[in-house]
């Protein structure tokens, strides 16, 4: 498997941050692996080296139909050559992701809503019987994927006053925040949940370690919730590949990168500070929207089809 590991930082270059005396840089974990999307490495890393030790070679995992986590876990155990499986929420449906996890040899087992809340109950009924299967929670989330995520801190070469990253179940933004105290960073850690409620950040995070004030939670740039778009962010996504060349998913990067020129705007920022955002990847999350970008813009629409598809 070819990973590109340390990932590149590079400077982004745009008139707003050049007026308010900002320099802002990003961490492209984007390009980490093109299909086992930059933070679900980071996650995934010392999980593998558990399921290794414990001598299992069947990943077991949890997600949505569309959920960059099971892309990844099926992208590893392939490279690894591990067997893997996935429960998938809600009734059998089909798309990009679910057959590219099949590509990769994935077996996928279909889940009502209702049983999906009780994961281990759900590992008890398919694998009881099959000593080789290693159990990992939906989107990666435990205490074994918080180092993973730390260690991208110690592939920066300079330091930044602010570090924003985007938040689902909130693992990655333990795992840097733990990275942060543990390497007594003054970096203040910058979090935009793209659920509804996002508070609940907090709650995960402290599963795990306890937090202070050293850390920002930006709680109103949901744009309604998990999965949902509105224009307005459409149309951020697209420029901001004219303006920077750079790809945002409408997932998670999009709407954490318009939080953080929003914020920028609002001079929530000394001059002069150094800003760094994570681009996690999911970039696949674009292709689940095509069709609403397709009414915007055909020409971006057929830029990044033909990009991800290569
Ligand atoms: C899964 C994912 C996240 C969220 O990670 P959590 O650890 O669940 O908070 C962020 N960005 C991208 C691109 C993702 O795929």
């Amino acid at each position: 498997m070819q990973l590109q590991l340390p990932s590149p930082v590079q400077q982004i270059h745009l008139p707003m941050f050049q007026q308010k005396g900002l320099e802002v840089f990003v961490k492209r974990d984007d390009l980490i692996h093109p299909l086992i999307s930059g933070n679900k490495w980071r996650k995934l890393k010392y999980i593998l080296q558990e399921a290794q030790k414990a001598d299992k070679n069947h990943l077991v995992t949890f997600g949505g139909a569309f959920s960059n986590h099971l892309l990844a876990t099926a992208a590893v155990a392939q490279t690894y050559g591990l067997k893997a499986s996935a429960v998938v929420r809600g009734e059998k449906v089909a798309n990009h992701v679910l057959s590219q996890c099949k590509k990769l040899g994935m077996q996928l087992f279909f889940t009502d809503r209702e049983s999906y809340r009780d994961k281990p109950a759900l590992f008890q009924k398919y694998f009881s019987g099959d000593e080789q299967a290693f159990f990992i929670d939906e989107g990666g989330a435990s205490l074994r994927a918080l180092p993973g995520c730390a260690e991208m801190l110690d592939e920066l070469d300079q330091s930044f006053d602010h570090i924003f990253c985007a938040a689902g179940t909130g693992t990655t933004a333990a795992g840097i925040y733990s990275g942060i105290k543990d390497k007594f960073l003054d970096s203040r850690l910058h979090i935009v949940p793209v659920l509804k409620h996002g508070e609940f950040i907090k709650t995960e995070i402290e599963k795990y370690l306890p937090i202070d004030t050293q850390l920002s939670v930006h709680t109103s740039f949901h744009f309604g919730g998990y999965a949902k778009v509105n224009d307005e962010l459409l149309r951020f996504i697209i420029s901001y590949h004219r303006q920077t060349g750079i790809l945002l998913d409408p997932i998670y990067t999009g709407k954490m990168v318009f939080a953080l020129h929003q914020l920028a705007e609002n001079d929530l920022f000394k001059s002069g500070s150094k800003i760094l955002w994570i681009h996690s990847g999911g970039l696949q999350g674009l292709l689940g929207m095509q069709a609403k970008f397709e009414l915007i813009d055909p020409d971006f629409t057929q830029n990044f089809t033909r990009i991800l598809s290569e």
